[in-house]
């Protein structure tokens, strides 16, 4: 039976590299979830969207539509704003600065989780994010809570980065994380927290592989 997997945990942990190998593994869709807030974040940017007035963000949204599509010669998932492929430029250090503000919006949340649901109706999927265990899929069979030591989880962020073309210091990239990661854990709407039946996986000392494994030997269960 088909099964919905659910991995949640802060910033730049491995997540979405090690969700995306499961589902790969499964056979499953992914869905990144933290490419939806960024590509809303995107949009907020360019169109000079403040972040205060509820009739502005709910007349933004109107006007957002995110889809993901397959990158058949880079063999990725590419995320779309509004018909443009945006995969590149959400990844950004100038969008990572302001997506926990943008996430912080009720408004944006609301809208972001229905679309979420909507595309787990047909079971089978492995969904990432910060609130699929608790809010987009309280009822998934697997929920994963990943971590890993903040210093580990700055370099790999530094390396992505820097594999985009970005160069950014390390100090930049730690303060970067924190504030996410406070943002993230106290907002008011639907903060990062772990579920309940959540299994906790501290991923510092272990290999991609060896993630991967666990939680596809979990799913199997
Ligand atoms: O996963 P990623 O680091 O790309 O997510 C970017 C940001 O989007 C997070 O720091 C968080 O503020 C927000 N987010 C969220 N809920 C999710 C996924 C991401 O609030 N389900």
């Amino acid at each position: 039976p088909k099964i919905i997997v659910a991995i949640d945990g802060y910033s730049s942990c491995g997540k979405s590299t090690t969700a995306k190998l499961v589902a790969k593994q499964l056979n499953y869709p992914y869905i990144d979830t933290g490419a939806m807030y960024r590509a809303v974040t995107l949009y907020f940017i360019q169109n000079h969207i403040g972040l205060t007035n509820p009739k502005e963000t709910e007349q933004a949204l109107n006007n957002i539509h995110i889809s993901f599509r397959r990158h058949a010669e880079l063999g990725r998932n590419d995320t779309y704003l509004n018909g443009l492929n945006v995969e590149d430029e959400i990844r950004k250090m100038y969008v990572s600065e302001k997506v926990s503000d943008v996430s912080a919006i009720a408004e944006v949340r609301h809208a972001l989780v229905a679309q979420q649901q909507r595309m787990g109706k047909t079971k089978g999927i492995v969904m990432d994010g910060r609130d699929i265990g608790t809010v987009v899929f309280p009822q998934a069979e697997l929920k994963i809570f990943m971590t890993a030591d903040p210093l580990i989880r700055a370099q790999r962020r530094q390396l992505e980065l820097l594999e985009k073309g970005e160069l950014i210091g390390l100090a930049e990239i730690a303060e970067n994380l924190k504030m996410r990661d406070y943002i993230d854990t106290t907002r008011a709407e639907s903060p990062l927290r772990q579920a309940a039946d959540a299994v906790y996986i501290d991923n510092s000392l272990m290999t991609l592989d060896e993630q991967v494994e666990m939680v596809v030997r979990l799913a199997d269960e």
